[in-house]
């Protein structure tokens, strides 16, 4: 078969399946599960795939809501990867439903490429992507090991082929006082509040002195138990963002900083910990995105480079990106002026526009998966790309 033909069965495919790819999407948007809890979509997911032909694994790198459907057996081995974590209180506002289901719908018709050129596909179902980032454990545990092209597509508001993500950690903050009587006895108290209030006020300044691209932002969890006590415990929760891997070293340093000063300051005594799991920078495969693009275009969408200075935040697909040649697109779900974790995204997420994106989505991904099975110097090429950036 031709690569035209072979790309109109994978369209055709996909197609005939809109209704229950429909069904699927909405199923998940109306159950929405935070993090390591999406016991519901890793099920309906994964019965989708196994009655389509595909060996299913589950709790792959030991997390329960993870799982591995595979298609075909031989080299080369390309990955979809699936995203189904919802967020508290506004449900499945990152369109996580839309990403699982394009990966599936994708992973299918794609098996028509592996039955006529060899080769698998292999969809990879990673559980909780907002809170915990577990593409990053999965990989640390080998998930990606025998994988040699890894992709997904995130709904957004712009037709994007690439896109810049920030290398990010967590970091919990505490400072330990004293507790005293505020007016009776304020000198004997040791201010743990006032501790976490200088160390905003530092990192305020510090802020000034960092590269353009750099977040650093956080709340405070506990800020004392009554006006007339002296604080004598505060915590807080941080998140630490930069443009580079390295660039984030040195800034985690010089915000750690802020946080000693105050504690010299207060005397409160200073404790953190930094979070395991480290989101890294994307690193976007030119190869891949300019395949993946040719097909979008095909299918009628602009979809277009990032501009400079496009900043989508963190994703733990960056982690995978640094382990196999990667594309993290993205497709237009909603006008521009709908913000990402909103309302207004959420209702997109379940939108005749979410599921046009879904559709899309699929269709692109599987094409490029035909595309990249027909011509294994692409393949090569992807690869060259992706060791020459290490
Ligand atoms: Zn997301």
């Amino acid at each position: 078969m031709d690569i035209t033909k072979l790309k109109s069965s994978i369209t055709d495919k996909i197609d005939e399946s809109r209704q229950q790819l429909t069904d699927l999407c909405l199923k998940i948007h109306a159950n929405p599960e935070l993090g390591f809890q999406e016991y519901k979509a890793a099920q309906w997911l994964t019965e989708h795939l196994s009655e389509n032909g595909f060996t299913v694994e589950r709790n792959i790198g030991d997390l329960p809501t993870a799982f591995r459907a595979t298609y075909g057996e031989g080299l080369p081995a390309i990955a979809v990867l699936a995203e189904y974590d919802a967020l508290p209180e506004v449900g499945h506002a990152c369109g996580h439903n839309l990403i699982a289901t394009s990966a599936v719908a994708a992973g299918i018709a794609a098996a028509i490429a592996v039955s006529e050129l060899g080769g698998s596909v292999v969809v990879i179902g990673t559980p909780a992507e907002e809170l915990y980032g577990g593409k990053i454990l999965m990989a640390e545990r080998g998930t990606f090991d025998h994988i040699d092209i890894a992709m997904m597509v995130h709904p957004g508001v712009q037709d994007l082929v690439t896109i810049e993500t920030l290398a990010c950690q967590t970091l919990d903050v505490e400072f330990f006082g004293r507790e005293a009587h505020a007016a009776a006895q304020p000198e004997a108290g040791i201010n743990a509040l006032e501790a976490m209030v200088q160390s905003f006020t530092a990192i305020n300044s510090l802020r000034q002195h960092t590269s353009e691209k750099s977040r650093i932002h956080g709340i405070i969890t506990d800020g004392g138990q009554a006006a007339n006590i002296v604080p004598a415990h505060s915590a807080g929760n941080f998140l630490v963002r930069a443009e580079t891997d390295d660039y984030l070293d040195e800034l985690k340093q010089k915000v750690i900083n802020c946080f000693s000063g105050a504690a010299i300051a207060t005397g409160a005594r200073l404790e953190y910990r930094w979070a395991e799991t480290r989101y890294a920078a994307m690193r976007n495969n030119l190869t891949l995105a300019r395949l993946f693009q040719q097909n979008m275009q095909s299918l009628g969408r602009a979809t277009r480079f990032s501009e400079p200075g496009f900043n989508f935040g963190s994703t733990d697909m960056g982690n995978v990106s640094k382990l196999v040649p990667s594309i993290h697109p993205f497709v237009a779900i909603a006008p521009n002026n709908v913000i990402a974790h909103s309302p207004d995204f959420a209702r997109a997420a379940a939108s005749p526009a979410g599921i046009q994106g879904l559709i899309d989505a699929a269709k692109a991904m599987a094409m490029t998966i035909a595309d990249l099975l027909a011509d294994k110097e692409m393949i090569t090429m992807a690869r060259e790309e992706f060791v020459q950036k290490k």
